[in-house]
């Protein structure tokens, strides 16, 4: 369904039983564990599905091996149980999007043969506590291994390395996955459009207002229950039901950098431990480029959150000690910053020792909102929070569904999936392997566009291809060219000059679809590269 239809069904609903705010990881979930349970839900999202935190993760699909370290220098069963619950849910989450995930192998290189025996009973318990449930044992391996895997890695000190597995998935595109699962079991799902205010009746939120911000264009949606995902900002929208809320987050940035091809992707990520701040850096392999982050500072909240130039220059400063030739500026190809919203807690010294783990609270005129959390978990957040709403606003519903739902694209997936879709389509077998990966088993409707021009790539030396744009136009709900590039691929988060080269192509494309003349184009340029070189 395209958005301007889903706009006109959603202004024409006499009422809803969940209206979800925010379209992350969060509240796409949410949406789905709704819909999926027979409720009647709209989602809305101010920008593009997962434009917020949820597409500018480290896209790591895990139990948590650094909350695994707290809980036991400090004793700390919460933390525990949160590494517990994660691993289980890092389970369901690779079970049921297998086309955007895999297994992947991490090593964490030792420089002190004295911390072995620390990391590998760590690392041990990780195993332990994922039970059957387990990717691979971890375990140590000698120091001609850890390079065979990263040759860039600086030899000197190196004594070896302690590998484990996790999970790691394209985070844009599973945000979207879920959103257009949700779509398929009945929810109405739209990207650019904001909750601007709420109304209320005898003290209690009876409807929501909302802005097209495409058309500028306001109306009203009665609903049951307002849900308030909206990652960062949820403190924002919590003011437009109570002004003087008090604030229940605490935002941190954390910035991540895309080295140029001097620096292949790793054949198993790195974490890099003892950080200037007492934190890990992660080096991942990511669409066929080496990925490095993150960053954890204090930030002022924004919609495009910009790194600074100091989270960069601690990202390379730690890259330098540990890769050999020591990576510059100019190795730089992409950059990009997300918000953590982080549970307030006022005891923690900084926001990296605050507790990731989640709320749910409801306002006294029944605004719920639920924060804080982490991607590997939004399954389980958005089962608690749907059983809440349920069980508050008597609602009825199914059980929930989503432990064993595979979401679009996902169903019937096979590994092996790419060579028929090579032979069917005449594909050459890396193009066949990026689509089947990114679309899973939609990916013949992309291949059954990808004719003359629309098979060429979008930029030298990447292999996304024209007939995405037409699909992510078709059947994806992108309505901007940054939509594309940013999330549907995410060429500009790998490397920003070539998704400025892509641009042109990218534009004309959306403009056949959508009938756009030059102005509109013209306009459309200019919006793609104020975002390409400000902050995406
Ligand atoms: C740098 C970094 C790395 C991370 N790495 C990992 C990792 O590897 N693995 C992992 O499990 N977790 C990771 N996390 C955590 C994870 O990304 C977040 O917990 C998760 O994405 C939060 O999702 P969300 O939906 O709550 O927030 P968001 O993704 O920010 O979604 C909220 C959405 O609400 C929208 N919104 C706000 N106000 C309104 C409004 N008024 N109307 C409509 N829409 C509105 C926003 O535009 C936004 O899109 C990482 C976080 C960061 C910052």
């Amino acid at each position: 369904m395209k958005r301007s239809d889903i706009l006109k069904k959603i202004k024409t609903l006499p009422s809803c039983d969940l209206l979800v705010v925010g379209g992350g990881a969060t509240g796409c979930g949410i949406a789905l564990d709704a819909a999926s349970r027979g409720l009647s839900v709209v989602l809305v999202e101010q920008n593009d599905f997962a434009e917020g935190t949820s597409g500018r993760s480290s896209k790591l699909v895990h139990g948590g091996v650094r909350y695994l370290e707290m809980a036991v220098k400090h004793f700390d069963r919460q933390q525990y149980q949160l590494v517990k619950e994660g691993l289980f849910e890092r389970f369901l989450f690779l079970r049921n999007a297998p086309h955007l995930t895999r297994v992947l192998p991490l090593v964490s290189p030792l420089y002190r043969i004295i911390k072995l025996p620390y990391l590998w009973v760590g690392l041990k318990l990780y195993d332990f506590l994922a039970g059957a449930h387990g990717l691979g044992p971890s375990g140590y391996q000698s120091k001609e291994k850890t390079l065979q895997e990263y040759p860039q890695l600086n030899t000197r000190r190196l004594k070896g390395g302690i590998r484990y597995y996790d999970g790691q998935f394209n985070d844009s595109r599973m945000a979207l996955a879920l959103a257009l699962t949700a779509a398929e079991q009945g929810a109405l799902v739209a990207n650019h459009l904001a909750l601007v205010g709420l109304e209320k009746s005898a003290g209690r939120i009876s409807a929501a207002q909302l802005e097209d911000r495409l058309s500028g264009e306001r109306f009203s949606l009665p609903a049951r229950a307002v849900v308030n995902a909206a990652g960062p900002f949820a403190d924002q929208v919590r003011q437009l039901d109570q002004p003087d809320a008090e604030a229940l987050l605490a935002v941190s940035s954390g910035v991540h950098i895309v080295l140029d091809t001097n620096y292949p992707p790793p054949k198993a990520g790195l974490l890099l431990s003892e950080t200037e701040d007492n934190r890990v850096l992660f080096v991942l392999p990511w669409q066929r480029r080496c990925m490095v982050g993150t960053t954890d500072r204090a930030a002022e909240l924004s919609e495009h959150p910009k790194a600074t130039q100091e989270e960069v220059d601690y990202l390379l400063r730690h890259l330098q000690r540990v890769l050999d030739p020591p990576p510059r500026r100019e190795n730089i190809c992409a950059v990009w910053s997300g918000l953590r919203p982080l549970v307030r807690n006022s005891q923690a010294a900084d926001t990296s020792t605050l507790l990731r783990d989640f709320l749910i609270e409801e306002s006294p005129s029944g605004l719920f909102t639920i924060a804080g959390g982490k991607w590997t978990s939004y399954r389980r957040m958005s089962e608690k929070l749907v059983d809440q709403v349920v069980a508050k606003r008597n609602l009825t519903a199914r059980p929930c569904q989503t432990e064993d739902l595979r979401l679009l694209g996902g169903e019937d997936w096979q590994p092996t999936g790419w060579q028929k879709l090579a032979k069917d389509y005449l594909l050459d077998e890396r193009t066949a392997r990026y689509l089947h990966a990114n679309y899973g088993t939609r990916a013949s409707a992309v291949a059954a566009l990808a004719g003359g021009p629309l098979l060429e790539p979008l930029a030298p030396g990447y292999l996304c291809i024209g007939a995405e744009v037409v699909y992510a136009v078709r059947h994806e709900l992108a309505e901007t060219a940054i939509d594309i590039l940013a999330r549907r691929l995410p060429l500009a988060l790998l490397d920003t000059q070539a998704a400025r080269q892509a641009g042109e192509r990218v534009v004309k494309l959306i403009a056949q679809e959508k009938g756009w003349d030059a102005a509109r184009c013209a306009e459309e340029h200019s919006q793609l590269e104020q975002r390409l070189s400000q902050a995406l």
